[in-house]
């Protein structure tokens, strides 16, 4: 078997050492070898090297893993392990083709938010904003079940607009992503009224597609290079300082792959460094760590804590497992069901442990993700996306 080009050297990187099984949430669920990111970059090192052909063995434990980055995180050695399986799974796609619900997953999101997508979603907002309920549970083809946000009237309804602070500081581009932009609409609106009142004219552009992260992550790399492009093409055309987000995937997707000169800043790095004052309402709060937050974005914890620990009148409980994967990881939790419930379970339960009334998080995602898992566990703690506490509390 010919050996292909692929990224040996950043797989070689790989010493061995196993720190990466501590972390990673997928090891505990079938220990195997192949279950964390040492054994993936093994079997990616051997399939590079021609030594094992790329087979259906070796594929299912890439398609296992959340691609959460907790083993880049984690390692000693600095292995970039996302670039070795994102071009791992290129070459998967290209040999074996991507799987039907992957696929159309994809395409899903790309269809989302464009110009049709945007109208039809608005459509189905309009038609279900009068449905007395919040979330709907959806069965998905490969057994998952999930209670899924819908979409409101009010979908994309921030686009195009320019929100101007009173006594202007900077111009920030909101790259809102398409959580907030179909479901949560209101947070991306608290992202907005916290960042003007830090001083900052907030400018959310008109044809903004996915950030292309799932694409790039999947190894669906022509997809997420039009994406790509046609997102720098639409920032270009609005005068801004630096980029705000509140979705730490599409943050890191701007800072790695978009490579963006400009700073890309995750919300809570802005409010940590600002002025503002927030008054509580003698709630106990916890906070997950989304995994991008860290892995991607690099965005120390400490300020997420920070902001939360100035609010007066809340009290903090941090729980045991904070910076543990939700088990959300985009399509990881729709084609890996078995797995993605458990670690869900597992994250839902330590939460519950900190007795703490209301949840909170920084990406759409483990919002989703964490109202779904409190819902099926009737955990009774409230999940909110800490740009919605925040705006709620300013004084
Ligand atoms: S922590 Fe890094 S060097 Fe150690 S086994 Fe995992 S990937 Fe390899
Ligand atoms: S990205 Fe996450 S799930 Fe995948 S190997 Fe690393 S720690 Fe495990």
């Amino acid at each position: 078997m010919k050996a292909v080009e692929l990224p040996l050297e950043l797989a070689q990187k790989c010493v061995k050492c196993g720190l990466c099984k501590s972390v990673c949430p997928t090891y505990p669920y079938k220990e195997e070898e192949g279950g964390y990111a040492r054994g993936r970059l093994a079997l990616a090192e051997m399939v590079l090297k021609g030594e094992l052909p790329l087979q259906e063995e070796v594929t299912r434990q890439w398609d296992e893993c959340a691609m959460c980055r907790r083993c880049e995180w984690i390692c000693p050695n600095d292995v970039h392990y996302k670039e070795v399986m994102v071009q791992a799974r290129d070459l998967q796609n290209k040999t074996l083709g991507q799987g039907l619900v992957k696929f159309m997953g994809l395409k899903a999101l790309e269809f989302l938010q464009s110009k049709m997508g945007r109208k039809v979603t608005k459509l189905a907002g309009r038609l279900m904003d009068s449905l007395p309920i919040e979330h709907i549970k959806t069965p998905f083809p490969t057994g998952a079940v999930k209670f899924m946000p819908k979409p409101t009237a009010k979908a994309f309804g921030l686009r195009g607009k320019e929100f101007k602070a009173e006594k202007e500081r900077g111009r920030l581009l909101f790259f809102t992503g398409c959580m907030i932009d179909a479901f949560y609409g209101k947070t991306g609106e608290s992202v907005i009224k916290l960042m003007n009142k830090a001083g900052y004219t907030v400018i959310v552009p008109e044809d903004i597609r996915c950030c292309g992260a799932p694409h790039y992550y999947s190894g669906n790399l022509p997809a997420f290079e039009k994406l790509k492009e046609h997102n720098l093409k639409e920032m270009e055309r609005y005068e801004h300082d630096a980029i705000v987000v509140a979705c730490p995937t599409c943050g890191g997707a701007l800072q790695e792959d978009y490579r963006i000169q400009k700073k890309v800043y995750d919300f809570a790095e802005l409010i940590f460094e600002s002025p503002l004052r927030f008054r509580g309402k003698g709630e106990r709060v916890t906070f997950h760590v989304p995994c991008h937050s860290y892995s991607a974005m690099k965005v120390n914890d400490e300020v997420f804590y920070g902001v939360i620990e100035s609010v007066e009148d809340a009290e903090l409980r941090r729980a045991q497992k904070d910076k543990s994967c939700c088990g959300f990881a985009g399509l990881f939790s729709i084609t890996n069901p078995g797995m993605a419930d458990k670690i869900q379970e597992e994250k839902v339960q330590d939460l519950r442990e900190t007795q703490a009334n209301m949840i909170l998080t920084t990406c759409p995602g483990c919002v989703l993700n964490l109202r779904d898992g409190t819902k099926k566990h009737k955990t009774e703690q409230d999940v909110m996306h800490l740009a919605d506490y925040l705006a709620q509390r300013l004084e």
